[in-house]
């Protein structure tokens, strides 16, 4: 049984709805709606398909909402895209989504969607394009166009990445664009907001409230991207719900060379706050176009493993990829694998200075089901929030939530190890337990006999997690 879980971006590679129910079934455990590409009504009929495919399936699939946030882009390219020799000069167009033409005086011109380009660079800026694949530094300014040598060249194509390396952009954190784009991921009830870019606490404090006011209740992913992030590390992370090592953007900010450590870096600061955190960008890149993956690909897919990653997470692979069922397929059996070597060892996060008690009755939980050698643990919770900090302390046994809400079962799906059911609201111990032993029995988790462990609070009631239960699977149960 693989434990940490897949994210798996949305795109034109997995809208044949064949295709898509072959990579659920291959593995992908939440999906992501990536707001930098297409629109509303794209996305909405990708999730709907997503959510009917995995009713069919029987398979919990949740769902992450990305925000682009204050991301400088290239416009629209022709479908082939635009060549951009090493050596050669290119002009960008500041403020533009398309042009008339892609070549100007027999060199690329490539539109750049963001009016201040031209405003927040000069002459030797560097311009990274498509997480810093092409390389231009640019020679001179001359009203709305940038004029730039090519450094390192490539094919251009819609909607890359532009990044001003050291450039304070002179953008808000959260776009117009961002905000409608909230909205409706509020509307089609994303299980997850991500947020691009975060700097600081109050990035994340503020789209909290945005998400609330909207009537939302979707918990914050923070993509920890720029600089400033890794400087915050430990506030951004104490106000976050759960984190992304977002590479792409982090790799080009800050050197390829310093991601590796800030990684783990990451990580454990996600795990001594007991937050899920996800590692993401060109983990398997290759197989965009090749149905194997690298050496290298496989080792940084296993090594996230061995770092404590909750979750891992596909891009391009299966947004746009030529081979995105392969892809998750190849990506879970990595996994798999990574699991059950003896490299797994994972740190329990630590005795937590303002220690809650659902903390704490997480902790001895795992405890417990280890001593008594239980077959499975389950958590009974209303919001979630007992299921993933149990999760967090990485149970050997298999973890089942139950849950009354369908949106907290989503939720789990991002949660590390973590299985779930629904169930109805319980008003007494025998009835949780009594649905329990129907749920782990019917799907084969434990039979008659088996000791497993309960981990609940009063019954009916919302938050306050407070007692842990050994039971023996048959065993009658007095209140
Ligand atoms: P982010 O910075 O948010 O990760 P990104 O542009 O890097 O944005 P990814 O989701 O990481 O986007 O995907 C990597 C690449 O895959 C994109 O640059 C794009 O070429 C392609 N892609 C992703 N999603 C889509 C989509 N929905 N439609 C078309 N192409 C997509
Ligand atoms: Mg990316
Ligand atoms: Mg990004």
């Amino acid at each position: 049984m693989r434990r940490a879980k897949i994210v798996a971006t949305l795109g034109p590679a997995l809208d044949d709805r064949e295709k898509l129910r072959a990579a659920v079934e291959a593995g992908i455990d939440v999906v992501r709606l990536n707001f930098s590409h297409g629109d509303h009504d794209t996305h909405a009929r990708r999730l709907e398909m997503v959510r009917e495919v995995s009713v069919r399936l029987g398979r919990n699939v949740g769902s992450l909402a990305d925000l682009q946030g204050p991301k400088i882009r290239l416009g629209m390219l022709p479908e082939e895209g635009v060549e951009v020799p090493t050596g050669s000069e290119v002009e960008l167009w500041a403020g533009r989504e398309t042009l008339d033409s892609y070549t100007s005086e027999g060199q690329a011109a490539l539109p750049v969607v963001y009016e201040a380009l031209a405003r927040d660079v000069v002459p030797g800026s560097l311009v990274l394009i498509a997480d810093g694949s092409l390389r231009l530094v640019v020679s001179r300014v001359d009203g709305d166009r940038v004029y730039g040598r090519v450094v390192a060249g490539g094919l251009a194509k819609s909607r890359k990445g532009v990044n001003l390396p050291g450039v304070q952009v002179s953008a808000p954190s959260l776009t117009d664009k961002d905000v409608e784009d909230l909205k409706m991921a509020v509307e089609l009830g994303c299980d997850w907001i991500a947020l691009s870019f975060v700097r600081r606490p109050d990035d994340v404090l503020d789209v909290r409230d945005r998400v609330h006011a909207m009537g939302g209740e979707a918990p914050i992913v923070s993509k920890l991207e720029r600089p400033e992030a890794i400087t915050n590390l430990q506030e951004i992370v104490a106000v976050s719900d759960a984190v992304m090592v977002a590479r792409g953007d982090l790799g080009v900010e800050i050197g390829p060379e310093r991601v590796p450590a800030i990684q783990k870096q990451i990580i454990d600061e996600a795990n001594a706050e007991a937050r899920p955190v996800i590692t993401a960008t060109e983990m398997l890149e290759s197989m965009t176009n090749s149905p194997r993956p690298t050496r290298a690909e496989a080792s940084d897919v296993a090594n996230a493993v061995f770092d404590g990653t909750d979750a891992l997470m596909l891009s391009g692979e299966t947004a746009a990829g030529k081979f995105p069922v392969e892809a998750v397929r190849t990506m879970a059996r990595i996994i798999e694998v990574a699991e059950s070597s003896p490299h797994l060892v994972h740190p329990q996060p630590p005795p937590h200075s303002q220690a809650t008690v659902g903390r704490v009755v997480a902790r001895a939980a795992v405890q417990v089901a280890k001593d008594i050698g239980a077959t499975a643990i389950v958590v009974y919770s209303i919001s979630g929030s007992s299921i993933e900090l149990v999760s967090k302390y990485r149970p050997e046994a298999p973890l089942l939530g139950l849950t009354p809400r369908e949106t907290t079962r989503r939720r789990t799906a991002l949660m590390w190890g973590t299985e779930a059911g629904l169930v109805p609201m319980k008003g007494a111990v025998t009835d949780l337990t009594a649905a329990a032993e129907r749920v782990l029995v019917d799907g084969d988790w434990a039979q008659r006999g088996d000791r497993i462990v309960i981990v609940s609070g009063r019954p009916g009631g919302e938050g306050g997690t407070n007692r842990i239960m050994v039971h023996r699977v048959g065993d009658p149960v007095g209140e």
